[in-house]
């Protein structure tokens, strides 16, 4: 096929791995020379990356566009928008982030000083992933500049058109040597990962995550995974059913289900099952029409193969609504299943798309045992006005986030930490999180002329100071 016919998610750049070679010596030769130390040249870098995202939001569009079909509302609200207030919040923050923080020093350590220091890892290494091709490649970087570092940036080959714009732009705006974009798949991947990096920040599947984390260890670097999984959602009968479908038809159905904080599927009691699935039916179409597949603000699965991976699902369980694909076209419509066995296929790996399966538990201790018994979600969800219920799910499960009565809002709030536990990952950022990720915390301590302890073993001690001691 000519590469103009094939389709986006086959048709990237690679960087050759010579050159690749030397971005990263370029990038560690800059955290060497002290480049990125000062905190005005973090400043600029921020700023620079305000700009860049002002003056050129409509090529990411485009992008975002040819790669996802992803409307212009989707990409402004969760694409340019969310980085955009990350750098306002770095910014603003940057200092008080990144200054030294004094720390008391106990009587038996005599006259001294003590404080942390923050200091930049060195050369970080991101790789990102094709979903938010754009956001979670960019997010990162802000908690990586604030702190100080170079860095080399890996984006999806999943999503080309995206990946060559960031190749393109950010060398207009960002420090050309400190800040390099490398493009390919698994071989520059691969390649890539065989440099000592001072921290590598990898977000996509677990699998991959492993193999990330088995080529960090042989340079003992540390690593921050931002994995997926199955995110699970338990509704009860004291929820608003109307407002509980409104919020999962929004999770489920923006970028196609294709969000790694997607709700993945829902627990619920026997009575409420079909209510909801009927409730959600209705919202969906308000939202997309009776034809999703002719709607502006409905998008694509990434690629044919995530299609066909999807549409043999769809056989899981009874289809409420939905329950269609076309490979070809990478559509697969909103879909809602009941009836869904707990060992159906669906139930096995994360969906990833826009099937929504819902699972019927006699009550929210089922519902906690049917969570604990699989991998540690990502994010999980509970629609509930119970209390008790609510302090059940706070204290008898883990996972990176809980929330109640909406889905994916908590992304938003920066000062909380985003990231996984478990299979779903392991770090977290956002907000300081991210500069405390891409920093060492040093111990510094300064001894000052004055009391010294060691003078009191020589000397007769009283029964108080000994007690102090
Ligand atoms: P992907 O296929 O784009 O892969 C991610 C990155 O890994 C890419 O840059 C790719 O080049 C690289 N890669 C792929 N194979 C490799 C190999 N063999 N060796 C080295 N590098 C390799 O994205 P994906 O993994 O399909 O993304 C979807 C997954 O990511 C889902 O599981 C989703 O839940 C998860 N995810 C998590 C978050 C989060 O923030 N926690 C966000 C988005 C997606």
């Amino acid at each position: 096929l000519a590469a103009d016919e094939r389709p986006p998610s086959e048709r990237h750049v690679s960087t050759p791995l010579g050159t690749l070679d030397a971005q990263v010596a370029g990038t560690q030769h800059a955290f060497r020379t002290g480049l990125t130390q000062p905190l005005q040249w973090r400043r600029e870098q921020l700023e620079a990356l305000l700009r860049l995202l002002e003056e050129r939001a409509g090529e990411f569009h485009a992008a975002m566009e040819a790669d996802l079909g992803k409307s212009d509302v989707e990409t402004h609200l969760t694409e340019v928008l969310a980085v955009k207030s990350e750098v306002k919040n770095a910014l603003k923050n940057l200092s008080r982030w990144t200054r030294d923080r004094r720390t008391p020093v106990p009587f038996i350590v005599g006259t001294a000083r003590a404080h942390v220091q923050p200091q930049p890892l060195g050369t970080v290494l991101i790789i990102g992933p094709w979903n938010y091709p754009f956001h979670l490649l960019l997010m990162p970087l802000i908690g990586a500049l604030a702190a100080g570092n170079s860095v080399v940036l890996k984006p999806s080959e999943l999503a080309p058109t995206v990946s060559q714009t960031v190749a393109r732009l950010v060398p207009e705006y960002l420090d050309r040597e400190a800040v390099q974009v490398v493009e390919g798949g698994v071989e520059v991947t691969t390649r890539l990962l065989e440099h000592r990096f001072d921290h590598i920040f990898y977000t996509g599947n677990g699998a991959v995550g492993s193999i990330v984390m088995a080529a960090a260890a042989r340079h003992l670097t540390p690593v921050t995974l931002e994995l997926g999984g199955k995110s699970p959602v338990w509704v009860d009968a004291s929820a608003d059913l109307a407002q509980t479908a409104e919020s999962l038809v929004w999770g489920k159905f923006s970028n196609c289900g294709q969000t790694c904080v997607a709700p993945d599927y829902v627990l619920t009691t026997p009575a409420l099952a079909e209510p909801l699935a009927a409730e959600i039916a209705r919202v969906t179409t308000r939202a997309f029409g009776k034809n999703p597949r002719t709607a502006k603000n409905y998008g694509r699965i990434i690629n044919e193969r995530h299609t066909e991976r999807l549409a043999g699902l769809l056989g899981s369980g009874i289809p409420v609504m939905g329950g269609t694909a076309d490979a070809a076209a990478r559509y697969v419509a909103p879909t809602v299943l009941i009836d869904v066995a707990p060992d159906s296929a669906i139930m096995k790996d994360e969906i990833f798309g826009p099937i929504l399966p819902i699972l019927a538990v006699g009550d929210h201790h089922e519902a906690i045992e049917f969570i604990n018994e699989r991998p540690k979600p990502l994010a999980l969800y509970a629609f509930t006005e119970r209390p008790e219920v609510r302090e059940d799910l706070l204290q008898r499960t883990s996972s990176g986030g809980i929330t109640f009565n909406t889905v994916m809002t908590q992304l938003a709030v920066s000062a909380l930490p985003f990231g996984g536990v478990g299979a779903s990952g392991m770090g977290r950022y956002h907000g300081e999180y991210s500069v405390a990720t891409f920093s060492h915390e040093r111990a510094v301590l300064r001894r000052l002329p004055g009391f010294e302890p060691a003078r009191l073993a020589k000397a007769p001690i009283s029964r108080g100071v000994r007690r102090i001691l």
